[in-house]
């Protein structure tokens, strides 16, 4: 998940992402601060980051530059090379040199990939100048936040003298010290606006928030309403919200479909919504088609192609390693979307889900590493059989829009939540929680499994498989959000992720002492 902020000095940025970042645990990205930083840094040098004639001086300063963050009970601290600049780069002095250094393209190059790196394994909220335009381009919500500059001035002017106009809205300030003020903005406006490299301007599709009047709570529950799976992270329920969505609460929700029988309309309602095009008869069809399309909806070649698949990969496996679904009555069941989970020890372990239910007419979409799709032959394979690619390592945002609406049209999504096959106990596994924001934003269940005896069938170092050695597999019972007992949309994805693998290991070591020997 990012979320780019872009806008003028004053416009409220730094509050918003701030706020925006506490409630949904997102990583703050304060571009500002690092442009500061590389001034600072030059300042400390004694180079006049003035005269044109040292800007090769001040890009290797900027290239040379650490720049680190720290979360405080407070706020966040800086650091540059080491050194802790959280308040030496709120100067005026520094205020007046930041402009002319980050108008510096090799300046705006190291910190634009400094940026980079620190979102790459973080879902993060970065404010800025270019965060929509260049940073991040692809950035999952954007906005432009702007406000008069006198009410920015004035905000500053409080701030400086100790105060919070964001949350007194009659806060005022010396006259003086907000025409100084205001005069420094329209300066820093105009040079960061008239600038060649990553001009201040809105990228095309950022929405434009205007926040003159608005307090930082409702500028931060519109930005929140633009985009659903950012506001299901968020921790805070009372937070207000402009949007006129009465939609009801998850917990809510899943209480009423759990109450009665009334699924299918509710799921049908939601399908309706994310209709999309039919797809061809034959060919024309690209693999976003089938990513996004209900498998029912598939073309009538793939659908005997999936058949085949389903008959041979059946046929073969249950000859060569006669396996066996303990409980598959709560796996096999029709028209109710749901995330399955499950531990990853091999490849027979999706082949059992899919084949179990494929043979029954239930649609099951595995979730699998984009690293698979090497190229044209197994990327059409694995899109053929309902596959859903997810770039691991990344809040895949585009992964869980897909599986999301895949449950919401009644079909369940099969998550390996270890991420990679686990070859040894020894192994230290990291368990991805994806599946638990999914089911909670599609507001299903998740259905535990766990699987023994598919480690034994290759041992270390193996060329080929060992034939006719039996697989179990155990389901559990799905566990729905509302029987987890806490509240928060955060502390419901964290338990999920907690409650819910635990039962994937406690099933697998049921298994284990039931079939002593299989791993
Ligand atoms: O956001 P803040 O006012 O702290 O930014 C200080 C200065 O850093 C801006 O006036 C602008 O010149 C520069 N800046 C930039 N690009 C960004 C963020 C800040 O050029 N993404």
């Amino acid at each position: 998940m990012i979320v780019a902020i872009d806008g003028p000095a004053g416009s409220g940025k730094s509050t918003v992402a701030k706020a925006i970042a506490k409630r949904c645990g997102l990583t703050l990205l304060d571009t500002g601060a690092m442009y500061r930083s590389c001034a600072l840094l030059c300042v400390q040098k004694g180079i006049d980051v003035y005269d044109p004639a040292n800007v090769d001086e001040i890009v290797e300063v900027s290239r040379a530059a650490q720049i680190s963050f720290e979360q405080r009970e407070d706020g966040q601290g800086v650091f540059a090379n080491g050194q802790d600049v959280t308040t030496a780069i709120r100067t005026h002095e520094i205020d007046v040199a930041v402009s002319p250094v980050s108008a510096i393209a090799g300046v705006r190059e190291a910190m634009v990939a400094q940026q980079r790196k620190i979102a790459e394994n973080a879902n993060v909220v970065a404010e800025g100048r270019d965060i929509g335009t260049v940073v991040f381009p692809n950035a999952d919500v954007k906005v432009f936040l702007t406000a008069d500059p006198e009410a920015r001035a004035l905000r500053r002017a409080v701030q400086r003298a100790g105060g919070d106009a964001a949350k007194d809205k009659n806060a005022t300030a010396d006259q003086a010290s907000v025409e100084e003020i205001l005069a420094d903005l329209k300066r820093r406006d105009a040079y960061d606006s008239g600038r060649e490299v990553a001009p201040l301007k809105p990228a095309e599709d950022a929405v434009h928030i205007d926040s003159s009047l608005l307090g930082v709570d409702e500028v931060v529950a519109k930005i929140l309403s633009l985009n659903e799976e950012l506001k299901a992270m968020d921790s805070t329920e009372t937070a207000p919200d402009p949007a006129p969505d009465p939609a009801p609460e998850p917990e809510v929700e899943a209480k009423k479909v759990e109450a009665t029988p009334k699924k299918a309309p509710v799921r049908a309602k939601k399908a309706e919504k994310n209709a999309l095009g039919p797809m061809h008869a034959f060919g024309g069809n690209t693999f976003d088609d089938y990513y996004d399309h209900a498998m029912c909806d598939y073309p009538v070649p793939a659908k005997l192609f999936y058949g085949l698949v389903i008959g041979v990969v059946g046929g073969v496996t249950k000859a060569l390693w006669p396996w066996k679904i303990e409980d598959i009555e709560k796996l096999v069941v029709k028209g109710e979307g749901r995330v399955i989970i499950m531990n990853h020890v091999g490849l027979l372990d999706p082949m059992l889900v899919i084949v179990s239910c494929g043979v029954r007419g239930i649609a099951v979409r595995p979730i699998f590493k984009s690293e698979f799709n090497v190229n044209k032959l197994t990327t059409w394979f694995f899109s053929r059989v309902g596959g859903i690619p997810v770039n691991r390592g990344t809040a895949d945002m585009k992964c869980i829009r897909r599986a999301r609406a895949s449950i919401d049209r009644g079909e369940n999504v099969l998550v390996f939540p270890e991420g990679t096959r686990v070859k040894s106990d020894d192994e230290e596994v990291t368990v991805h929680g994806g599946f638990a924001l999914i089911a909670q934003l599609a507001k299903a269940p998740v259905l535990p499994m766990g699987i023994v005896g598919v480690r034994d069938l290759r041992p270390k170092g193996a060329k080929i498989p060992k034939f006719f050695k039996r697989v179990y597999a155990k389901v559990g019972d799905a566990i729905t959000f509302e029987s987890l007992g806490v509240k928060g949309k955060k502390q419901l994805v964290e338990t999920m992720e907690k409650v819910a693998m635990d039962k994937v290991y406690e099933l697998r070591d049921f298994l284990r002492a039931e079939h002593p020997g299989k791993m």
